[in-house]
């Protein structure tokens, strides 16, 4: 593996110590869902799958191109990207477990051929310059310590024109100090101010198209979660170990906390000029 940030390495720790209980009650997709509004019924499934078309509407690659996923989990989402396109995707993720079960559901697919998935450090990214035609970065940025070269890297490896959709966090009021202890120690998140964010996409070289604040439309995904995890919270301390599910219940509550006092959940779409084009 490529050097590691302190943050990457926990994140890669936690992702090994919890992604079997969070895929029990998430399923294989390791986001958040999208709801319509507060009449719209749909299942936590369903709702996760919307934000995978949200992202992927906005990258809208054809058969023969390449989407790079940044923070692929355990693939779910490459996977339905590949279908719906006809388009080639590959994964990267810090944690190994994760390379291991997104590539046995691509060939469990039978996709293989089309959708891969590596062990690789999104600060340093482990392909030559320009083979990519679009990216994107499903509620892994928030995770990423130096986003800017995160983003640097995720520029070098596409070629002009290319989208880039991305999901992350930005600091939109008052987060007390130790809110961005919490988020930074409990939850592996960091959250910058929207203008600093915005700023760092630019600097990497995109023009930002679009920032839909989606925070309320992703909201009930906590509720859900805590739901199911307080539901049966003695039948999953003994099947997954006590300190994860109360791990998980208190990453629910700095999330939440965050965001009623001053934290965004942003969808950001953005773009390379196009060869030949000037800044
Ligand atoms: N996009 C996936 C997973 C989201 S969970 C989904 O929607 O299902 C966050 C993902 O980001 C995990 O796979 C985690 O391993 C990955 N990640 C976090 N930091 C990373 C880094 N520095 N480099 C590569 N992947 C990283």
């Amino acid at each position: 593996m490529t050097d590691t940030s302190a943050l990457g390495a926990e994140v890669a720790q936690m992702y090994e110590r919890t992604t079997a209980l969070v895929e029990l009650i998430w399923g294989p997709n390791l986001h958040f869902g999208y709801w319509t509004g507060p009449h719209d019924a749909s299942g936590k499934a369903e709702a996760q799958d919307r934000l995978t078309d949200l992202m992927t509407e906005r990258v809208p690659l054809v058969p023969g191109q390449r989407l790079l996923d940044v923070g692929c989990g355990v693939g779910h989402p490459a996977l339905r990207f590949a279908r719906r396109t006809g388009a080639d995707v590959v994964g990267v993720t810090i944690a190994p477990n994760q390379v291991a079960a997104a590539t046995a559901a691509a060939r469990a697919e039978g996709l293989a051929d089309r959708v891969a998935f590596d062990l690789a450090d999104a600060a340093a990214l482990p392909f030559p310059d320009r083979g990519f035609d679009g990216a994107w970065a499903l509620e892994s940025m928030p995770h990423m310590e130096d986003r800017a070269a995160v983003l640097r890297e995720v520029a070098r490896v596409l070629r002009p024109g290319s989208r880039l959709a991305m999901t992350d966090v930005a600091q939109c009021g008052p987060l007390e100090e130790r809110q961005h202890r919490d988020l930074r120690e409990r939850m592996l998140i960091t959250a910058l101010p929207r203008p600093e964010l915005l700023g760092l996409v630019e600097a990497a070289g995109f023009e930002v198209e679009e920032v839909l604040d989606i925070t309320r439309s992703t909201l009930r995904t906590t509720d859900l979660t805590r739901q199911a995890l307080e539901g049966d919270r003695d039948g999953l301390s003994l099947r997954y170990g006590a300190e994860t599910v109360e791990h998980l219940l208190r990453v629910l509550d700095v999330y939440d906390e965050a965001v009623t006092t001053g934290m965004e959940y942003l969808l950001i779409t953005a773009h390379l000029p196009a060869a030949g084009a000037r800044a």
